[in-house]
Parts: C-alpha cells; structure tokens; sequence
C-alpha cells in the first residue's frame, strides 16, 4: 500500500487560500488506513475549511482512488454538481489518486492534502514499514523474501558490510541489519547455500521512470 501523511495543516491553508469553495476527494483503500483519506479525515477537513470561511460543497471517499476511470464514474453518476460547483478539488489520497482527479478535472485546480511517502506493509494498526522499494527486478527469492534493496540503508545485495553489529545495522542501533535478517531467514528455512550465490549488479533500467504497464497488449501478443 501506498503510506501517506497530512501535510501541514498551516502551509495547506497558505496554497489554497485564494479558492473559496472545494470539493473533498478521499480514498477507501490505503488512505483510510494511513488515517489521512477515509470519512473521519475528510469531516475533519470540511470542518477546518468552513473554520476558515471556505465552503465544501461535496465531499467523497472513492472506492480506489488511483483507479482513473472508476473514480471518474463514481463521481460523475454520485456527485456531479457538487464536483463542478468547487473551484478546487482537494485530494485526500496518495499522488496517483491526486492525479486521477487531474485526469477527470483537467480544467479545475487540484491539490493534495497529503505527502506520499513509500510503498510499505501495514504491520499493526496505523504502523507501516517500508518492504519494497519498486526496482522493477524482483530478488526477493535469493533473500528469503526480505528485500536487502530498502531494509538495507545500503542497499547492498551481497552482504553484511563491515559495519554490522550484533545483528544491528551501523546507521542506527534502532535498525536491524537487513543482512542479520536475511541469514537468519535463510538458515530457518534451511536454505543458508542460497547466502553462497553471488547476486550480479543490480539493473537499474528496469526502474526507468515513467513506467508504463499495459497488460492487455502483453496478453494479446501472447507475451503473458
Ligand atoms: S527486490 Fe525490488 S521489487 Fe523486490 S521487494 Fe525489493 S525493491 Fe521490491
Ligand atoms: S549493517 Fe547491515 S543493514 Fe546496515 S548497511 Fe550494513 S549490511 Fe546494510
């Protein structure tokens, strides 16, 4: 999931203040989790606004914020007129929800309402971990399913380094060394030869921005 986090209430107030009216765009998936894009978070929102003299003219939690085309349908079939009556529409999602409302509204201003962080794993409630770093290569079967790319500040894919330290890294004794993880995973599932393998440098161009994806040509050409 994609971790986000409020931007500074002052310094939002500060970029939108010359709108008036706003309509309010949330996210049922990874913002509601992250406490920044669910229902609590957008009456939140609406109240702080009016505190302020602006007026909300709608407010909505879509499905999948990210998704361009359903996010487009819910709010055109559910909330048309309070969409078109804002100036600005305010985005309570990740990056990529912000920019399916550039999408949909492509001659109305948009703003998020939160900084996205990492794709990271939700290991109890409101408390995320960053597990993978999207470097388009995958080599978590070499490590035991723990990824050296982002547990390791170095990002080392042959390790330890020097500096680990009673299973710690050397950045912070509040980190466990990714390597220390990675050998006591190998050994508890009896596959510490797979410690001996060499991994090769590591191909970056398979993390080239911007990345497209499109499944349904791969599929057609038989590729999938
Ligand atoms: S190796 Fe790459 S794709 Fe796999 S978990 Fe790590 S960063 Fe993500
Ligand atoms: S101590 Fe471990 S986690 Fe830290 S930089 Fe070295 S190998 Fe990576």
């Amino acid at each position: 999931m994609i971790i986000t986090e409020k931007k500074d209430r002052k310094h939002l107030l500060e970029k939108i203040k010359e709108y008036n009216s706003f309509f309010l765009l949330g996210c049922s998936e990874c913002a509601s989790l992250c406490g920044t894009g669910g229902e609590p978070e957008l009456v939140e929102m609406k109240e702080l606004l009016e505190s302020e003299g602006k007026k909300v003219t709608g407010t909505f939690v879509a499905k999948t914020g990210c998704q361009v085309l359903g996010t487009k349908v819910e709010i055109k079939k559910n909330f048309k007129s309070e969409a078109d009556e804002a100036e600005c529409i305010l985005v309570m999602s990740c990056g990529a929800g912000t920019q399916s409302a550039v999408d949909i509204y492509k001659d109305k201003p948009v703003y998020p309402t939160n900084d996205s962080l990492f794709l990271g794993n939700m290991t109890r409630m409101q408390i995320f971990d960053e597990r993978c770093s999207l470097c388009g290569e995958c080599i978590l079967e070499q490590t035991g399913g723990i990824c050296p790319v982002t547990a390791c500040p170095k990002g080392i894919l042959n390790g330890p380094c020097g500096g680990t330290n009673e299973g710690k890294c050397e950045v912070s004794p509040d980190v466990d060394c990714a390597w220390t993880r990675i050998y006591n995973r190998l050994k508890a599932i009896n596959r510490l030869d797979d410690m001996k393998e060499i991994s090769k440098p590591k191909n970056w161009s398979a993390h080239k921005k911007p990345m497209t994806l499109n499944v349904r040509e791969k599929k057609e050409e038989g590729k999938k």
